[in-house]
């Protein structure tokens, strides 16, 4: 297929309200169908939309767990940090202290919200390139006694580095700390079992491997765990305590005004999702998606930034080629009109470009865009 034609059949696919496939990892480009859900409005107290939210609340947990018993979810308004924000905030007490594992901009973020609530905070660096080691950790819980939370991210998207989960989580539950995993970008695109894991709290968004649109996060949290939140909030609207007993007791009411259409397109994304044959099933199609967009782009001479062993199948790292005619501002511009949104790197040790591959895309549109950024290589 020459360059051209395939350009011109990217901006068909994306559809004539969707100029550009979105290659970013949130938000991402979504289904029609999800788009579609939004087209009505909902009363935010009545029956039927409780209900909805009620069914979303049970399915997380199903998604969450194998075994869900002692696991519950409660959803928050806002983007995903504010749920990170709302359980940091809300988790760890007054004569707690937080152990943050950072490897990256969202671990960062989680050591801001701690040190802007005042909350007692202890930060392990491990650097953009290394994954977070879990025998660093051991010895540092070993030493520091007084820690009683750890935070970790899962995929950390900055770089697209998976960390170690099953083996952090493991470290934390021997030590009998309370777990916080920021799965935002891997939760529903990457497999795992919160109680297997004994994770404590768990956070992800709407817009991210679900394949919503934003405007709402979600908890998925030991029942005890939360329990143990009550009157520990350092914020009213991020309470998670709160919010989370009057979803329970008022089945399904949230707080304050709920995003209601955001709501409604989750809710089909979630049964679209099943539709798909579920996290196995999505998994499958993003390292797909993953693996062809990796060799194409190092086919075209591009090399990725981590080694493939710690790479996640949610977002990919490319460096700059060796060419001083390369501009990423260019090079985004034209990947743009040829119908494929990226997005720049967020690390200061290398200059980089990150691609995404999770939301609507399947292994036809990566072979376009690697036939785009063929094209548009406009160095050569
Ligand atoms: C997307 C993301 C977040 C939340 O970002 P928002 O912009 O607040 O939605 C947090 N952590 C990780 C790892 C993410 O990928």
């Amino acid at each position: 297929m020459t360059a051209r034609k395939s350009e011109l059949l990217a901006k068909k696919e994306s559809g004539p309200d969707n100029p550009y496939l979105l290659l970013t990892p949130g938000p991402l480009s979504t289904s029609p169908s999800v788009r579609a859900a939004m087209l009505r409005d909902w009363c935010t107290w009545d029956d039927d939309y409780n209900q909805l939210v009620q069914s979303i609340r049970r399915r997380l947990v199903s998604l969450a767990a194998a075994k869900p018993d002692g696991y519950t979810s409660v959803l928050m308004q806002g983007s995903g940090t504010f749920c990170v924000e709302a359980v940091i905030s809300s988790a760890v007490p007054k004569d707690g202290k937080l152990l943050v594992l950072t490897n990256g901009a969202y671990g960062d973020r989680i050591a801001k919200i701690a040190s802007v609530h005042g909350i007692p905070m202890v930060r392990m660096a491990f650097g953009e390139m290394e994954p977070v080691n879990p025998d660093s950790l051991a010895e540092k819980l070993e030493q520091d006694t007084a820690i009683t939370h750890v935070a970790v991210i899962h995929c950390e998207t900055t770089t697209g580095m998976l960390n170690p989960l099953e083996q952090i989580a493991h470290v934390v539950k021997r030590f009998n700390k309370i777990l916080i995993v920021d799965a935002m970008s891997s939760f529903g695109g990457i497999p795992l079992d919160a109680a297997e894991l004994g994770a404590d709290f768990l956070v992800s968004s709407a817009n991210k491997c679900i394949q919503g649109v934003p405007g709402f996060g979600f908890v998925i949290a030991k029942t005890a765990s939360l329990e143990a939140c009550k009157g520990q909030a350092r914020s009213l609207s991020l309470d998670l305590y709160d919010q989370w007993e009057t979803m329970e007791k008022h089945d399904g009411k949230w707080r304050y005004t709920s995003p209601t259409h955001t709501v409604r397109a989750f809710y089909q994304a979630l049964v679209e999702l099943e539709e798909e044959g579920g996290v196995g099933a999505r998994n499958k199609r993003y390292a797909d998606n993953q693996r062809l967009l990796v060799e194409g782009m190092e086919g075209l001479g591009f090399s990725c930034l981590l080694p493939a062993r710690w790479q996640s199948p949610i977002i990919t790292s490319f460096r700059y080629p060796d060419h001083p005619e390369f501009r990423f501002e260019t090079f985004y511009e034209r990947l743009k009109q040829a119908g494929f949104v990226i997005y720049p790197g967020k690390i200061s040790q290398a200059e980089t470009f990150r691609i995404g591959n999770i939301g609507e895309v399947y292994a036809e549109d990566i072979e376009r865009l690697v036939q785009a950024v063929k094209a548009n290589m406009y160095w050569r």
